[in-house]
C-alpha cells in the first residue's frame, strides 16, 4: 500500500480559483514574500514551495477547501504556528492551509473544568483564558508564544509539565476534524467516560496533519497554582538526579510539576551568551536539576518541603548544592536558565539536535552509552544534554567541536542521528520523544519503528486518506 504521489498540474488550476473565490482576499497568500514564512521551519533544515496558503474563517470553509482539494488532487499542508522541529509543516507543492484564522473560544465550562477552543489559537492564549476562569490549561512549552493549539495536538507536543499532566493527547475531550474528503468529523465532547468503541480522536492526536486537519477541541482544565516552588540544584551525576526524583516524587507526590534535567556545557553556554544570566553557584557542578513545585492550595507549605527534601538529600550526597527561589524573579531566572539552552547554543555553531526517550530508570545508562559513542566518533565533539528527565525524555543536542566547519559537522546529522537513537531504542527508548517524525525523522521510522506497528499505519493512512492529499510524504512512509 503506498501514498501516491501527486502531480497538481493540469486540473488544478480551476479549483484554486474556485477555492480563492471561497476565501476572499483575507484567506489567500501567493505573493511570494507573504508565502516566505509558510515555506521554511524553525531550524533552516528545510525547505519547501506552494501554491498558496489558504486561511479558511471557519470549520465550513476548511471542509469546502478540503473537497476542493481532494477533487482536484492537490496536496494540502496543514499549518499552526510552523513552531514544529521536524519539517512537518514544510510543504513540497499543493497549498498550506493555516489555522490563524481559526481562532476563536467556543465554550469554556468551569463546571466541566472544560474549554472548547479552534485549533487556531495561540497556546499562551489558551492558557490565558484558563487563567481568567481562575483555572490552569497546562501544557507548557518554550514556543507557546506562537505555537498554535490545533498544532500542540496534532503533534501530541511534551513540553515541561509532563511529569504531571501528561502529554497534549492527555488533555483532549473530544475534537473536531475534517476528514481528506472534505466531511467533518463532529467529537465535540466533553465526556471524562465514553467506552463505545475505538477512541477515534486519538488517531488524530500526533498524526501530524496526514490524517485529517484539527479544527476544534474540548481540553481539560485543571485547578490554578495558588502556592509553587522552584529549585535550582547541582547534583554529581545523573544517576543522582534519578535517586532525586524518585525521592520528590515520594515525598511531595503529586505537586511535582516539573523535573528538568541540565549538563554542565547546557549552563555554560547559557552564562556565556545569555544577558542576565549568571552562573547560579559558586563552583561549577556537572549536572543540574530544576524542581518546579505547584499546588491547588494556598498557603501550602511547599517552600518548606523542598527544603527538608533537599537537606536530606544533600545529606545522603545525591544532591552536592541548591538554591531554593525566595520570589517570582528568581524562579523566572532558574526558569529562563532551562528554556534559554537551544538559543544559547546557537553561537556556538553548528548544532546537531536528538529528542529521543528511555525508561526513566535508563537515562543514566543512555547518556554513557550516547556520549561515549557519540565522543568516539568524532573527537572534541561537544554534548549538550538536556531535557524532561522525569519523563525519561533527553534532548541530546551535539554542538560542533570548536574548530570545525559548521556545514561540514551539520552534514553529519544523519550519522549522529542514528548513533544516539541506536543507544535510545537499545535501551527500549523511542528515537523521537516530543518531537514528531514530520520529514526529518522519516528514515528512522523506516529502521527501528515495528514493521507490524508500520503496517496498521500504513491501513490506517490508505483507508482516511487513499489518494494521499493530506501532509503527503509526512510520518508514514511507504513500505
Ligand atoms: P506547526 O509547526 O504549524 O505544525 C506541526 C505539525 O502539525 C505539522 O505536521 C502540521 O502539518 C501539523 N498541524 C498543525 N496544525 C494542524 C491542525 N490543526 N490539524 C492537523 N495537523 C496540524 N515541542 C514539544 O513537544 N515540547 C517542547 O518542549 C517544545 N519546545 C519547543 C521550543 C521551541 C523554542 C520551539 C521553536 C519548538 C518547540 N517544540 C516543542 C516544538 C513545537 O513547538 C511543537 O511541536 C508545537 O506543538 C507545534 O505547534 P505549531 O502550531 O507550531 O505546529
Ligand atoms: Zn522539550
Amino acid at each position: 500500500m503506498s501514498t501516491p504521489v501527486i502531480a497538481a498540474a493540469a486540473p488544478a488550476a480551476p479549483a484554486l480559483e474556485a477555492i480563492r473565490e471561497l476565501v476572499g482576499p483575507k484567506g489567500w497568500i501567493d505573493d511570494p514574500v507573504d508565502l516566505e514564512p509558510h515555506l521554511v521551519e524553525e531550524r533552516g533544515r528545510f525547505r519547501g514551495r506552494c501554491l498558496a496558503v489558504v486561511r479558511p474563517a471557519d470549520t465550513a470553509e476548511v471542509a469546502a477547501v478540503v473537497r476542493h482539494c481532494a477533487a482536484a488532487l492537490i496536496p494540502l499542508v496543514p499549518q499552526g504556528g510552523n513552531t514544529g522541529l521536524v519539517g512537518g509543516g514544510v510543504p513540497d507543492g499543493g497549498i498550506v492551509l493555516s489555522t490563524a484564522r481559526l481562532n476563536r473560544i467556543r465554550a469554556l465550562d468551569p463546571a466541566d473544568r472544560t474549554i472548547t477552543v479552534e485549533a487556531g489559537m495561540i497556546l499562551a492564549d489558551v492558557q490565558a483564558a484558563a487563567e481568567q476562569a481562575g483555572l490552569l490549561f497546562p501544557l507548557s512549552l518554550a514556543a507557546e508564544g506562537s505555537c498554535r493549539i490545533g498544532g500542540n495536538l496534532a503533534t501530541n507536543a511534551g513540553g515541561v509539565t509532563v511529569v504531571r499532566y501528561g502529554n497534549a493527547r492527555d488533555l483532549v475531550l473530544g475534537l473536531e476534524v475534517v476528514l481528506p474528503d472534505g466531511r467533518i468529523w463532529n467529537g465535540l465532547r466533553a465526556l471524562r467516560k465514553d467506552n463505545t468503541g475505538y477512541d477515534l480522536k486519538q488517531l488524530f492526536l500526533g498524526s501530524e496533519g496526514t490524517l485529517g486537519i484539527i479544527t476544534a477541541a474540548v481540553l481539560k482544565l485543571f485547578p490554578r497554582p495558588r502556592a509553587t516552588a522552584t529549585a535550582l540544584v547541582a547534583v554529581p551525576s545523573p544517576a543522582a538526579a534519578i535517586a532525586l526524583l524518585a525521592r520528590v516524587q515520594d515525598r511531595c507526590g503529586d505537586v511535582l510539576t516539573a523535573f528538568e534535567l541540565m549538563g554542565r556545557l547546557a549552563v555554560l553556554f547559557c552564562c556565556r551568551h545569555l544577558a542576565g544570566i549568571v552562573d547560579p553557584f559558586e563552583a561549577p557542578h556537572p549536572w543540574y536539576v530544576l524542581i518546579h513545585l505547584t499546588s491547588p492550595r494556598a498557603g501550602d507549605p511547599l517552600t518548606e518541603t523542598l527544603e527538608v527534601v533537599l537537606g536530606e538529600a544533600l545529606e545522603s550526597d545525591i544532591v552536592t548544592d541548591a538554591v531554593i527561589a525566595q520570589n517570582q524573579g528568581q524562579a523566572a531566572a532558574m526558569w529562563r536558565l532551562r528554556e534559554g539552552i537551544p538559543e544559547a547554543q546557537k553561537p556556538e555553531g553548528g548544532s546537531i539536535k536528538n529528542d529521543v526517550s528511555v525508561p526513566v530508570s535508563r537515562v543514566p545508562e543512555f547518556l554513557a552509552l550516547a556520549t561515549g559513542a557519540v565522543e568516539a566518533a568524532m573527537p572534541g565533539i561537544r554534548v549538550v544534554a538536556f531535557g524532561h528527565v522525569g519523563d525519561g525524555n533527553i534532548h541530546f543536542n551535539l554542538s560542533q567541536p570548536e574548530a570545525a566547519d559548521r556545514d561540514a559537522f551539520l552534514a553529519e546529522w544523519d550519522r549522529f542521528d542514528r548513533l544516539v537513537a541506536d543507544v535510545a531504542t537499545g535501551l527500549g527508548g523511542s528515537f523521537s520523544a516530543e518531537h514528531g517524525i514530520g520529514r526529518l525523522k522519516r528514515a528512522d521510522m523506516r529502521r527501528y519503528k515495528d514493521p507490524v506497528a508500520l503496517d496498521m499505519m500504513r491501513a490506517i493512512k490508505h483507508t482516511l486518506d487513499p489518494v494521499g492529499i493530506m501532509n503527503p510524504g509526512k510520518v508514514v512512509v511507504d513500505a
